[in-house]
């Protein structure tokens, strides 16, 4: 091998090192594991709103408006997003719409949601900011978590559902997860990182597509980056 083409095949290699990837077929429930340890529950950071939005829904009848100022709410967008609504909020991932969302949440309702969708419940003691996904998070099982949209997508007629839908559409078009290019549902996610060599962040992304009669979900993550930046990705494991 010429040493052109090593360095080729070693940086092919740390490519896929970098990254884990779970592939499931909606139509005949076939799925590609790329993921050691998918099994093991995990944080992924703020991929698992749309099950927040699930739980408000079941005891309100109305979504927020709230002003996001920024790092000074706890988002992680520091110059703020303004006035975010549920479908903005969403495809922003806005840390202060979610906060306030989480504050209102009553407990019972999750853990309805947490059943339904197969989602191991928080523990009783989490923090609003652990339930969006910042500090510890709420650590789920990669496979369990593509499970889970693929229920949502099942019940996508179903209110609050819906609103979840179109908040994970303007996510893919003009939000956090634009980065992957396709009209599909897409939510991303930034937690810590569990690697070793250490990073600052391992980046998220789930993407349920082609958006009109959706026939596949998956779910990406990528050492050392953010969910934006993962999303980048994503369309390279798509058949
Ligand atoms: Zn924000």
């Amino acid at each position: 091998m010429t040493r052109r083409g090593f360095l080729a095949s070693a940086a092919a290699v740390n490519l896929l090192a970098r990254q884990s990837w779970i592939a499931l077929d909606l139509l005949h429930g076939s799925r590609n594991v790329h993921w050691p340890g998918a099994e093991n529950p995990v944080n992924m950071g703020s991929l698992l709103k749309p099950f927040l939005v699930l739980a408000y829904g079941a005891t309100h009848t109305h979504f927020p408006v709230t002003h996001c100022n920024g790092s000074k709410d706890g988002c992680w967008f520091s110059h703020g997003h303004g006035d975010q609504d549920i479908i903005n909020g969403l495809a922003n991932s806005c840390n202060a719409y979610f906060l306030s969302l989480a504050n209102e949440i009553d407990r019972a309702a999750l853990d309805s949601v947490c059943l339904s969708y197969g989602l191991s419940a928080p523990d009783r003691n989490a923090t609003n900011r652990k339930l969006i996904g910042l500090d510890l998070g709420w650590p789920q099982s990669p496979l369990v978590a593509v499970d889970a949209f693929a229920r949502l997508i099942q019940n996508r007629r179903v209110p609050p559902v819906d609103v979840v839908l179109a908040g994970m559409e303007r996510c893919a078009a003009s939000g956090t997860a634009r980065a992957i290019g396709l009209a599909c549902y897409a939510k991303t996610g930034t937690a810590p990182c569990i690697h070793t060599p250490h990073a600052p962040g391992d980046g998220f992304v789930i993407a349920i597509y082609p958006r009109i009669q959706p026939r596949n979900i998956t779910l990406l993550e990528e050492h050392g980056t953010t969910g934006a930046e993962a999303a980048r990705g994503l369309l390279r494991k798509i058949d």
